[in-house]
């Protein structure tokens, strides 16, 4: 009330506000519907080895198709989920998903599953206290090895709190691998990767973007190889969309990237026509000759 005392000057923003925060309400509300009424589903991204192109991986990540709005990218309803505290409840839905699906896969692909199947954990989940014996009771219902499970968790959702750190540590504990997800982009301290169990590094997008131009990006993403290997970890270039990105990042050290150049997310019939088998990308196989 205090803000429209100007002369109306802050109407406009008020209802803007108004706006967004009932949207908001509104979508959080159909979102506790969602899974009830079976509008998420699990999309996979292959992650591939360079340079010629093996499947190395797949990255989950969540859908959701709106009855009205269609299809909702995560970028709006994740971050919804972790302001009003559902992401608790989405984010063991989809790692029950994720695990339940790599189990399968292990059960009827045996040797050409995917290796690694990773899954995003935001901070939220990681601050929750009973999270890593969740974890731990339900690969071992599924009787999956911890090994295959990948957690992608952001730099800032580690940092946040002692107990994220803590989460983390007992997940590796448990045999699962850490991913460091959108790296160079969050609150960065390196000492994080002192402190953090982390086996692959993911270098943010906005890096590999910059990697075929004399830019500060390519600076560091070539930098960053030096660090990967030094102290054991895997570097994955993140949104590779050119071969001439994947060959350059392939000259610069790395062996593993992900990105519409290869493929793009997508159902896991779809992602199950890739399991063992290999597509040449001639292009960086010509690079790797050399
Ligand atoms: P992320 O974990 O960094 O996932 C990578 C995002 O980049 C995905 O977007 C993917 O579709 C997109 N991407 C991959 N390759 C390319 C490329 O070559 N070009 C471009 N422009 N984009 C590419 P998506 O699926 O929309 O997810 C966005 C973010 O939402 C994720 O970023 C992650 O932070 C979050 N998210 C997605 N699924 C989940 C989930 O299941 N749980 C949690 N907690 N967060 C999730
Ligand atoms: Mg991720
Ligand atoms: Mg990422
Ligand atoms: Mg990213």
């Amino acid at each position: 009330a205090a803000k429209r005392e100007g002369g109306g000057r802050w109407t406009w923003f008020d209802t803007v506000m108004d706006q967004l925060a009932d949207s908001d309400a509104r979508l959080g509300a159909d979102l506790r519907q969602a899974i009830l009424r079976d509008q998420l589903f699990l999309v996979y991204q292959p992650i591939v080895e360079l340079p010629h192109g093996r499947l190395a991986g797949v990255e989950a990540l969540v859908r959701w198709r709106h009855p009205e709005h269609g299809l909702i990218p995560p970028g709006i309803f994740i971050p919804l989920a972790e302001r009003n505290g559902q992401i608790v409840e989405l984010g063991r839905w989809i790692v029950e998903q994720a695990v339940h699906q790599t189990a399968r896969w292990v059960r009827e692909y045996g040797a050409d599953a995917p290796e690694k199947v990773s899954v995003n954990v935001s901070a939220r989940q990681l601050n929750e206290p009973g999270f890593p014996a969740e974890m731990a009771a339900l690969l071992s219902a599924a009787g999956l090895d911890p090994e295959r499970l990948v957690v992608e968790v952001t730099e800032t959702a580690v940092l946040g709190t002692g107990i994220a750190l803590d989460a983390v540590r007992a997940l590796h504990d448990l045999g699962l691998r850490i991913a460091l997800d959108d790296f160079g982009t969050g609150q960065s301290s390196l000492s994080l990767l002192v402190e953090c169990p982390v086996t692959w590094l993911k270098v943010d997008k906005s890096f590999v973007d910059g990697v075929t131009t004399a830019s500060p990006q390519a600076v560091i993403v070539d930098g960053l190889i030096g660090i990967t290997r030094g102290l054991r970890m895997q570097a994955v270039a993140e949104g590779v969309e050119t071969a001439e990105q994947a060959a350059r990042l392939y000259q610069a050290g790395y062996r593993f990237a992900q990105g519409y150049h290869f493929a793009r997310p997508m159902p896991h019939s779809d992602v199950e026509l890739l399991f063992g088998g290999i597509r040449p990308d001639n292009s960086l196989l010509e690079i790797a000759r050399r």
